[in-house]
């Protein structure tokens, strides 16, 4: 069996990273801020000094290989963070060295904070790319505004975004005057993506830092609540558990996460996997979702079980999480979204919108 991966090993690895200013490791210099460990995915915050970004920039580094040795880690990404009392000044100016080296007198792990003019937030979720988690955001965001709500949609897909095109792209995002974005207006709802903002593919060599970033800035740097308060956001995350994910969870206070799986086994693993990550870093989990549950025939209207039928109801059961309710593949549904008006506004009559309906009705008694 696989030893457990603690803050403790990781920060032992670390010990053995110089700082190039005091000589000594880099914990005992006080220069590791936080680390955090989600499925095997790990952050570390490097405290520097202003104007010493370049220098340390090889400590960085050194830091991301020592710790990736480690068993049980998946990746590792050290960020850098500039305070006026780092690491950089020499040790007889700081503190008692610590023997952990972590967490005592040091600046607490963040806090999520509340964005202003936000009822709720929601994160879809899924544990692996194609599993239409994009298509069940747009859809549920639609079916949340028909039923009286004032929505925002928020893809954070840094590397793949699609909310532009599965909304219809409704032009270019405005800046204001003191340098905020303006979210876009599609189908009575705001919306932004990465899509709105970089060349389609620009973001794919994105490193772990620039994407914290990204969604940081993208979080509290849009006008959300320009026209009144918004009763939900609505974000699309990228499939897996990656940086985009841990910072959201860490940046905002999420009402929950919905996880999205096809009925397949090796969908169904992936989807265990972003479970544990939301378990694993305190979000309530307020259930799963079948997508592609069962083929409906367009022509004839028979149904035929193609990827099979009911294993995310089953996953869901054995794992304790509320299962919310199936969604059939059908090319309406396809043809729809990925035309720009998602189904349940295409067609808020038809069986399909109404199955997005009534997971949309339950969601909001489980986030009153
Ligand atoms: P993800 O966000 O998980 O990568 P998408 O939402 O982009 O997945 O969906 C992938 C493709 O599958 C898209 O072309 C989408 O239109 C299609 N799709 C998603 N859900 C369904 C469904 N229930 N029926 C038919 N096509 C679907």
């Amino acid at each position: 069996m696989l030893k457990k991966l603690t803050k403790k090993k990781i920060l032992d690895a670390l010990g053995g990273v110089v700082h190039p200013k005091t000589g000594k490791d880099v914990v005992i210099s006080g220069a590791i801020d936080d680390v955090a460990i989600a499925d095997g995915v790990v952050h570390i915050t490097l405290m520097i000094d202003p104007g010493t970004a370049e220098i340390m920039e090889g400590v960085r580094k050194n830091c991301d290989m020592a710790v990736s040795k480690l068993t049980g880690v998946k990746s590792v990404r050290t960020v850098m963070t500039a305070h006026s009392d780092g690491a950089g000044s020499p040790p007889a100016a700081k503190k008692q060295p610590q023997k952990s080296g972590f967490g005592h007198g040091r600046r607490p792990p963040p806090t999520p904070q509340a964005l202003p003019g936000i009822k709720r937030i929601l994160a879809i979720a899924s544990g692996k790319g194609g599993v239409g988690k994009s298509t069940t955001s747009v859809n549920l965001a639609a079916a949340f505004s028909q039923l009286g709500w004032k929505v925002g949609v928020f893809d954070c897909d840094i590397y793949g975004p699609s909310i532009q095109c599965m909304l219809g792209p409704g032009g270019q995002p405005e800046q204001t005057k003191d340098k905020k974005i303006r979210p876009v207006e599609r189908h009575g709802m705001k919306a932004i993506s990465m899509g709105h903002l970089v060349p389609e593919g620009t973001a794919t060599v994105w490193r772990g830092p620039m994407v914290i970033g990204a969604v940081q800035q993208l979080l509290g740097g849009v006008t959300w609540a320009q026209d009144g308060e918004l009763d939900i956001l609505v974000v699309d995350l990228p499939p897996g558990t990656g940086d985009a994910q841990l910072t959201l969870v860490q940046t905002v206070p999420l009402n929950g996460v919905v996880i999205v799986s096809t009925p397949q086994d090796i969908a169904l693993i992936d989807a265990k996997k972003a479970h544990d990550m939301f378990t694993k870093t305190g979000t309530p989990i307020l259930g799963m979702i079948e997508n592609m549950s069962t083929f409906i025939c367009p022509s004839c209207g028979e149904r035929s079980d193609i990827f099979g039928h009911g294993g995310a109801r089953k996953t869901a059961e054995e794992n304790d999480i509320p299962f919310l309710g199936e969604i059939p593949l059908h090319l309406d549904i396809r043809t729809h979204s990925d035309d720009g008006t998602p189904i349940v506004i295409a067609k808020p009559d038809s069986d399909h919108a109404k199955a997005y309906l009534g997971i949309a009705k339950g969601l909001m008694e489980k986030m009153p």
